[in-house]
């Protein structure tokens, strides 16, 4: 018996209803967060079929990625990203950073891309609930920042927006936190950002309810 096909096809099915309550064209993307596991889950969950993997650091990212290398897995990359470690993240060619939090290191990133004829995807991350222990630009500075990175950085592809929810069981908070997220997404769509990575294992149905479209699910999948 596969221990997460259960899992997965109940996260596939509630992430179906809170997409068709959206919006009958809405697709949503599933990452699935392999951090907390080691390859052995990673390979049972594609053995269900699942394609998309999610780390967040450098380290275990290559150490996995190097393990599975003949899998066709999609590899995302959620976690912060210290500036000495830009050259190893450029390595492993992740299909998507979702955490760049910062014009900083979006500059950083644009030198070795430039210097090495590379693009990276990537999403700007936003620090929607303003909580001091997350990273991410400031709600009243990402417009900007994210049309400062398109000017700027002509090697980083951004494709749209990454946040966490608020760290709270109050429904209300977690809420405002994605309603301002998305607020900034939909100014942005003029601008080519598509992608609206929200939600995680307790609040991803909320995330799709507002507009996330990349949801990156970790202990929910990979509970035994
Ligand atoms: C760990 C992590 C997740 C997944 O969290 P779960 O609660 O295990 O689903 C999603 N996004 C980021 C950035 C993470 O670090």
């Amino acid at each position: 018996m596969n221990p997460f096909r259960k899992n997965l096809d109940n996260i596939i099915s509630k992430i179906e209803k809170a997409r068709i309550a959206f919006s009958r064209h809405q697709i949503v993307h599933l990452i699935a967060v392999s951090k907390y596991v080691n390859t052995n889950d990673i390979q049972t969950l594609y053995d269900c079929g699942q394609r998309a993997f999610g780390e967040n650091k450098i380290q275990d990212f290559k150490t996995k990625a190097d393990t599975l290398k003949e899998l066709p897995l999609q590899w995302h990359m959620i976690g912060s990203v210290q500036e000495n470690k830009i050259n190893a993240l450029l390595a492993l060619k992740p299909a998507l950073l979702h955490s760049l939090d910062s014009l900083k290191l979006a500059q950083a990133i644009e030198k070795r891309c430039a210097r090495d004829n590379y693009n990276l995807k990537a999403l700007l991350q936003i620090n929607s609930s303003e909580e001091i222990t997350k990273s991410g630009v400031k709600p009243q500075e990402a417009f900007q920042t994210y049309l400062k990175i398109l000017n700027e950085c002509p090697h980083i592809k951004l494709e749209g927006l990454m946040s966490i929810g608020a760290h709270t069981e109050e429904i209300k908070k977690i809420e405002q936190s994605f309603q301002i997220t998305k607020d900034i997404f939909d100014k942005l769509s003029n601008y080519g950002a598509k992608t609206l990575s929200m939600g995680m294992s307790s609040d991803f149905e909320i995330a799709i309810c507002y507009g996330a479209n990349m949801v990156r699910i970790g202990s929910a999948l990979f509970e035994r």
